[in-house]
């Protein structure tokens, strides 16, 4: 085990957690963001051995969201850089003050704010460390096989008639987060994309969550595994509703992920079929609704499933909806004329320094999906360089849901129970 201590004070604490890195994020001012994802190591000493299939229920998830500036980030990305360490981390956590404080969030689903702690060690496991080891086999994906292209087709078959005459993509409101459906014109979900919304330090910007429509649609494509993705289903698991989701299907990418996306994966799949697409050998999938294209980044923003809805009987022909992905990192981008895009990882600057942006063809309609956060999304320079390239038909979720239509069709006939209501069209 490699340690690095934050104190040189002796600190008498057995608050300790295993834990993986959800994110590391730098800004502008060099400041690194992290957040860990993890259980209490008490907790896991006491459920390893059994299967998380029986057990997930009783995982509570922890997240350690800090800062690592200057001398700190290079010590961590130091031990970082030995090749013989595992994904897994034992950090040691104390009210008593040390170099690196951090927030501390509970999944409980109380309404429990973030509370200030502090870390006063962080240790590398080991590939070879009997709890890594463990670790990895507890949290895995192996009771789930990869699909093969006809399950993925068969999946997205709708039985609604309507589906190929006339579909478009629908982005909705729920803040610091993703969550649209291909719907028919009068606004019905046909598939889900996402099902995300505000979450941690932001879900004041998601204060109601929205009820959806389910009078037709039975499969869910999720882009890819970060909770702003995945809020909105994580906030249904904990009410009746989520028998909403009961037999539904998730198309989902395998991707490494800590220990509370395998709580949920799991908790998805107690109660619905979910469909993992395959690792190589299929890159892209088409369907009456557009394209879903396996992105070829290597983090979880870029190595998800981008979706491209296309429908000659809408104005709004081919739009992509690239998720969190780089575009750099989303193939066949070059094969398509797209006249209407989503602005990638809500507006955030995107690899490499803002450069190719798919070309707009003859019109130019962009959505934005964002709240007003400290992130400060959108980015200028991101907004610049979609205005560059054409983009500038703009609609912003902060403002309401936006449809990818000219029909000002905003209702959802499915009786009033859910709020997908269209505010915006363009
Ligand atoms: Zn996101
Ligand atoms: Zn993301």
């Amino acid at each position: 085990m490699l340690t690095l201590n934050f104190t040189e004070k002796q600190i008498i604490t057995d608050e300790k957690f295993l834990v993986g890195i959800d994110e590391i994020e730098t800004d502008e001012n060099g400041l690194n963001e992290f957040l860990l994802d993890g259980v209490e190591y008490k907790w896991f000493q006491e459920f390893q051995t059994q299967d998380i299939r029986q057990v997930y229920e009783k995982i509570t998830p922890y997240f350690f969201e800090g800062e690592f500036k200057g001398e700190i980030h290079k010590r961590f990305f130091n031990l970082q850089k030995i090749g013989i360490l595992s994904r897994w981390f034992l950090i040691t956590i104390t009210d008593q003050k040390t170099d690196l404080k951090v927030t501390q969030y509970v999944d409980n689903n109380g309404n429990s704010e973030g509370i200030v702690r502090y870390i006063s060690s962080i240790s590398s496991l080991r590939t070879n460390n009997p709890t890594a080891l463990q670790l990895d086999t507890f949290f895995s994906w192996k009771s789930f096989e990869f699909t093969n292209e006809e399950q993925l087709s068969k999946a997205l078959i709708n039985s609604d008639s309507q589906q190929s005459k006339f579909h478009k993509l629908n982005v909705y409101n729920v803040g610091q987060g993703s969550l649209c459906s291909i719907a028919t014109d009068d606004n019905i979900p046909l598939i889900y994309y996402d099902m995300g919304g505000g979450w941690r330090f932001f879900k004041h910007t998601y204060p109601v969550t929205k009820r959806l429509c389910f009078t037709v649609a039975n499969t869910i494509i999720l882009s890819h595994w970060d909770w702003d993705h995945l809020e909105t289903a994580r906030r249904y698991s904990y009410t009746p509703d989520w028998e909403k989701f009961r037999d539904k299907t998730w198309i989902v990418p395998k991707q490494n992920i800590t220990s509370s996306y395998m709580k949920f994966l799991y908790k998805i799949a107690a109660i619905s079929n979910v469909l993992v697409w395959p690792e190589f050998g299929l890159d892209r999938l088409a369907f009456w609704g557009g394209d879903i294209i396996k992105c070829r980044g290597f983090s979880k923003n870029d190595s998800g499933l981008a979706l491209v809805v296309s429908c000659n009987n809408n104005h709004i022909t081919n739009v992509l909806h690239p998720a969190d992905a780089a575009f750099k990192d989303i193939p066949f981008l070059n094969e398509y004329t797209f006249d209407g895009l989503v602005a990638t990882h809500h507006g955030a600057n995107f690899e490499i320094n803002n450069s190719d942006v798919p070309i707009s063809f003859d019109k130019y309609h962009i959505a934005y999906s964002y709240a007003h956060t400290r992130y400060g999304h959108p980015k200028t320079a991101a907004i610049n360089a979609y205005v560059t390239a054409g983009w500038v038909e703009r609609l912003d979720t902060v403002n309401g849901n936006i449809s990818f239509t000219y029909v000002n069709n905003i209702n959802v006939p499915c009786g009033g129970n859910c709020d997908l209501t269209i505010d915006q069209s363009f």
